[in-house]
């Protein structure tokens, strides 16, 4: 199993902080941009097993890199809201 492991945590995060990163849409494709977004922005970190997938989350927790981490997710937010490519938002229903 290949994993990128920020995948995980950010995709972990994204839900813990999901009300202070004031999406205006929370539909797939919104929080999928957020998260390739944020992504991108972050160097990848591949694990091949869920031992280590584990080992470097209890990691991240520590308090300075999940900041930083989240820093990142909230300049992906911002920039998904401020432009959205989902139908939802492109119909003006939202
Ligand atoms: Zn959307």
């Amino acid at each position: 199993m290949l994993v990128n492991a920020k995948e995980s945590v950010l995709e972990e995060l994204f839900d813990q902080y999901i009300d202070q990163l004031h999406m205006s849409c929370l539909c797939q494709r919104c929080r999928e941009d957020v998260l390739a977004l944020a992504l991108n922005a972050v160097k990848p970190q591949y694990v091949t097993d869920r031992t280590k997938l584990a080992y470097i989350k209890a990691e991240l927790v520590d308090k300075q890199k999940n900041t930083s981490m989240l820093v990142t997710l909230a300049e992906a937010a911002r920039i998904v809201n401020e432009n959205p490519h989902c139908e939802y938002r492109k119909k003006g229903r939202v």
